[in-house]
C-alpha cells in the first residue's frame, strides 16, 4: 500500500479497516464471540485497535504462516464454541446477509466458502514472461473470499493433519486438502480485500457518509441608532437590529443551517446570549468560530443559501459585497454562497419595518481524512 500503518489499521471515515471488519460481525445475531489475530507486538495495544465491541473479544498474537495465526486463534476460542467464521482483516464490507449465507453452508456442509465467478478471461502466462501460454476456460473458476465458515472439529483435524505441510493461501484449502468437502456459496462483489491505494479510495468513497444539510432562522428587532451590518458589510440606514450580538441575521441563521447540518446543537449554545463574552460580537467572527465547529467535526462548507427578510433598505448594492464576505470566511469560492433580499409586501412586523429576518441552508461535505 506504501503507507505507513498495515493496511487494516488505515482510516476509512473514521474507522480503521480492521474495525469495519470487526463491526459486521460484532452486529451479527450469531457470533458470540470475535478473536482478533494480530501482530506480536500489537497485541498489548489490541482493546485500543479494535474499539468497543459488544461481544466478548479478544486479541491474541499471531504466528509467521496463515495456518499458525489461525491456529492460535482458534485456541483462543471457548471450548462451547463448535462453528468458527475465519475472516481477512482488510475485507470491511462482508454484511450480515453474507454471515447468514456462510453459516447456512457450515449447517449444510460442515465447511463453507464464499466466492463469486471469474468473470474476466484468464490467461495463463508463465512466470518471469511477458507471452501467454494459454487461455483458461473460466467456466469453473471461482475467486475466494472470507469469512469463510466451519464446524470446529472439521477445521481443527484438517489443521492437525496440514501441520507443518505447505503453506495454505486459505482456510477452505486446508479442509480441501484433509479431503472434507467445502461448499462454495455465493460471495457478495462489495466485499472486495483492500489491497491497492486505489482499493482504498473507492472504499472511502463507499463509506463516505454523504453530504449534509442544515436550516436556519433569525430575526432581530430593528431600534434607531444601531448599526445595520450584515455579514460586515456596514449598510448605511437610521436603524439598525437590537440584541446582546451585532444582530447580524444573515451569519446568525448561517451559523444555525451549519451547526444543525453537522449536529452540533446551534448558536445559543455555543455562543450564549448571556455570556459577556458575545457582548457586540461580530457575526462573521462567530461565523469563522462555527466554521472551526463543524471543521473539527469533520465537515466542510460546500455551498450556504440565504434569504434576507427587510423592508427597507434595498439589500441590492450590497449583496455581491456580502457575499464575498461570507465566501471568504467559509473558505469557499464566492459561486457557492448566495444572498437574495426580499420584502415582505408590507405585512407583519417584518413588514412594517420593525424588524429584519433570515432564512439559511447549509450544506456540508466530509472533509477528507477528518473522523466524525
Ligand atoms: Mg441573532
Amino acid at each position: 500500500m506504501g503507507a505507513p500503518a498495515p493496511k487494516q489499521f488505515l482510516d476509512l471515515n473514521g474507522r480503521s479497516i480492521l474495525q469495519c471488519s470487526v463491526a459486521a460481525f460484532d452486529a451479527h445475531p450469531s457470533i458470540n464471540h470475535i478473536v482478533v489475530v494480530l501482530a506480536p507486538e500489537m497485541v498489548a495495544s489490541g482493546k485500543e485497535l479494535i474499539g468497543a465491541t459488544s461481544r466478548t473479544c479478544a486479541s491474541v498474537a499471531g504466528g509467521a504462516r496463515r495456518q499458525d495465526s489461525v491456529a492460535a486463534g482458534m485456541r483462543a476460542l471457548p471450548a462451547d464454541v463448535d462453528v468458527v467464521l475465519i475472516h481477512d482483516a482488510a475485507r470491511p464490507f462482508a454484511d450480515a446477509a453474507l454471515i447468514d449465507r456462510v453459516l447456512a453452508g457450515v449447517a449444510e456442509a460442515g465447511a463453507a466458502v464464499p466466492g463469486t465467478r471469474v468473470r474476466d478471461t484468464v490467461k495463463r502466462v508463465p512466470a518471469g514472461g511477458d507471452r501467454i501460454a494459454a487461455t483458461v476456460p473460466r467456466e469453473d473458476l471461482w475467486l475466494a473470499q472470507t469469512p469463510q465458515g466451519f464446524r470446529r472439529q472439521i477445521l481443527e483435524a484438517a489443521m492437525a493433519r496440514a501441520n507443518d505441510g505447505v503453506g495454505a493461501t486459505d482456510d477452505g484449502m486446508v479442509v480441501e486438502m484433509a479431503g472434507h468437502p467445502v461448499k462454495i456459496i455465493q460471495g457478495d462483489e462489495r466485499n472486495v480485500k483492500i489491497t491497492t491505494p486505489e482499493d482504498l479510495a473507492a472504499a472511502r468513497v463507499a463509506t463516505s457518509p454523504g453530504p449534509r444539510v442544515g436550516t436556519g432562522y433569525d430575526l432581530h428587532r430593528l431600534a434607531p441608532g444601531r448599526l445595520l451590518v450584515l455579514a460586515g458589510v456596514v449598510i448605511p440606514f437610521d436603524k439598525g437590529p437590537d440584541g446582546h450580538s451585532d444582530g447580524d441575521v444573515v451569519c446568525h441563521a448561517l451559523i444555525d443551517a451549519m451547526l444543525g447540518a453537522a449536529g452540533a446543537g446551534d448558536i445559543g449554545r455555543h455562543f450564549p446570549n448571556n455570556d459577556p463574552a458575545w457582548k457586540d460580537a461580530a457575526g462573521l467572527d462567530l461565523l469563522a468560530r462555527a466554521v472551526a465547529i463543524v471543521s473539527a467535526a469533520g465537515w466542510s462548507v460546500s455551498n450556504a443559501d440565504i434569504t434576507v427578510i427587510l423592508e427597507r433598505p434595498k439589500l441590492a448594492p450590497h449583496i455581491h459585497e456580502i457575499c464575498l464576505r461570507l465566501a471568504a470566511t467559509l473558505g469557499v469560492s464566492a459561486d457557492r454562497v448566495s444572498v437574495k433580499g426580499k420584502t415582505n409586501e408590507g405585512v407583519d412586523a417584518v413588514g412594517r419595518g420593525e424588524a429584519i429576518a433570515s432564512h439559511a441552508v447549509a450544506m456540508l461535505t466530509p472533509a477528507a481524512g477528518k473522523a466524525r
